[in-house]
C-alpha cells in the first residue's frame, strides 16, 4: 500500500500518519524528519537543505527524490507506505511516478488534508515532539495525559522546531499554494484523490482517514 497525505503545514500530516503506522504496520516517510535527521548528522546534504528550511522554501528536486527513491528500497518498505511531505512539486510527482513503475509498485491512494489557513500559524507555533521517540504534541490541542511526560515512552524532553515560528509559516504557505496544491488536479484526474476535514478534531479526521483506507 503506498500512501500520500497532502496538505498544508500544521494540515496534520504527521500526526495522522504516526497513528496510521502504529495501527497499520505502514512505515511513515517524512522527509522532513529526514531532513532534519541529515542537518542534525551534519552531512553534506543537512547543511544545503539547513538554510533553505530556515527560510521556509522548498530543498531541491533533486535531492528530495533521490532521499525518497533511496529510502523507498530499504525492506521495512515493503509493507507499505505512507508519504508525508512528499511530493511537493510537480517535478517531484512525476519522479514519484517514475520510480514506482521501476520499482513494481502502485500508488493507492493521495489523501487530501483540507485546512483553512488561518488555522495553521497556531497549529505550528503550538507544536512540539518528544525528543525521545518522536511522538507529536500540541500546546493546546493535544496534551500529553501528564504534563511534561511523553505518553508513549516516559521521556521528558521535548523539541520545537526552528523553523515553527510565524514568519516562516508564512513563506511555507505560500510554497505550498505555489508549488504543491497544482498536485491536487494532477491526481485528481487520475481518480486517486481523497479528502478529509483537516480542520475536525484530531480523532476525528483519524475515523476518516480509517473510511478512506476501507474504501480502498
Ligand atoms: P503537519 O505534519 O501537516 O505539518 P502536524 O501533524 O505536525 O502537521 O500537526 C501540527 C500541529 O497541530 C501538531 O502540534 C498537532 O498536534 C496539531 N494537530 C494535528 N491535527 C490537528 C487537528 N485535527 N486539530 C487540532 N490540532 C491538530
Ligand atoms: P510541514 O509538514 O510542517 O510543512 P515538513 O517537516 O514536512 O514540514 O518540512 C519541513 C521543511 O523541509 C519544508 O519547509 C521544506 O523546506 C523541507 N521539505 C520537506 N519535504 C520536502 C520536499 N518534498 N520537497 C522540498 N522540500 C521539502
Ligand atoms: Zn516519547
Amino acid at each position: 500500500m503506498i500512501l500520500i497525505l497532502l496538505g498544508p503545514p500544521g494540515a496534520g500530516k504527521g500526526t495522522q500518519a504516526q497513528r496510521l503506522q502504529d495501527k497499520h504496520g505502514l512505515v511513515q516517510l517524512s522527509t522532513g524528519d529526514m531532513l532534519r535527521a541529515a542537518v542534525a548528522a551534519g552531512s553534506e546534504t543537512g547543511l544545503k537543505a539547513k538554510a533553505v528550511m530556515d527560510r521556509g522554501e522548498l530543498v531541491s528536486d533533486e535531492i528530495m527524490t533521490g532521499i525518497i527513491s533511496e529510502r523507498l528500497n530499504d525492506p521495512d518498505c515493503k509493507n507499505g507506505v505512507i508519504l508525508d511531505g512528499f511530493p511537493r512539486t510537480e517535478a517531484q510527482a512525476e519522479a514519484l511516478d517514475k520510480m514506482l513503475a521501476e520499482k513494481g509498485l502502485v500508488l493507492n491512494a493521495v489523501i487530501e488534508m483540507k485546512t483553512d489557513d488561518d488555522i495553521l500559524v497556531e497549529r505550528i507555533t503550538g507544536r512540539y515532539t518528544c525528543a525521545k521517540c518522536g511522538a507529536g504534541y500540541h500546546d493546546k490541542f493535544l496534551k500529553p495525559a501528564v504534563e511534561g511526560v511523553c505518553d508513549k515512552c516516559g521521556g521528558t524532553e521535548f523539541n520545537r522546531r526552528s523553523d515553527d515560528n510565524a514568519e516562516t509559516v508564512t513563506s511555507r504557505l505560500k510554497a505550498y499554494h505555489e508549488q504543491t496544491a497544482p498536485l491536487l488536479p494532477y491526481y485528481r484526474g487520475r481518480g486517486v484523490l481523497k479528502q478529509v476535514d483537516g480542520m475536525a478534531g484530531i480523532d476525528e479526521v483519524t475515523d476518516q482517514m480509517e473510511a478512506v483506507l476501507q474504501a480502498i
